[in-house]
């Protein structure tokens, strides 16, 4: 993820479990052979964030993403749990 929109969180039950996913690997340059692994080739990102990283080919990688965005990894960790704010400024 990018952003952390959390879409169930926000319209409710409509959306549960939506989300996009975006392979993280070069299509056009693996071979016919390549087996794609979902727990590392497949990124969950919401739609946003997923056409943002196909605005350039080939595509961002997420954590570029992430940084264009400002978003550092500890200040998603704060969208996710906001309780941590507290804890750890
Ligand atoms: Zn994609
Ligand atoms: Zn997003």
């Amino acid at each position: 993820m990018v952003c952390n929109f959390n879409f169930k969180r926000f319209f409710g039950e409509i959306g549960k479990e939506f989300i996009h996913v975006h392979y993280e690997i070069e299509i056009s340059t693996i071979g016919e052979d390549y087996e794609i692994n979902p727990i590392t080739d497949l990124k969950p990102i919401c739609p946003n964030c997923h056409a943002m990283l196909h605005k350039r080919k080939p595509a961002y990688l997420i954590d570029e993403l992430r940084e264009i965005a400002g978003f550092s990894v500890r200040e998603s960790i704060y969208i996710k749990f906001p309780c941590f704010k507290k804890l750890t400024i």
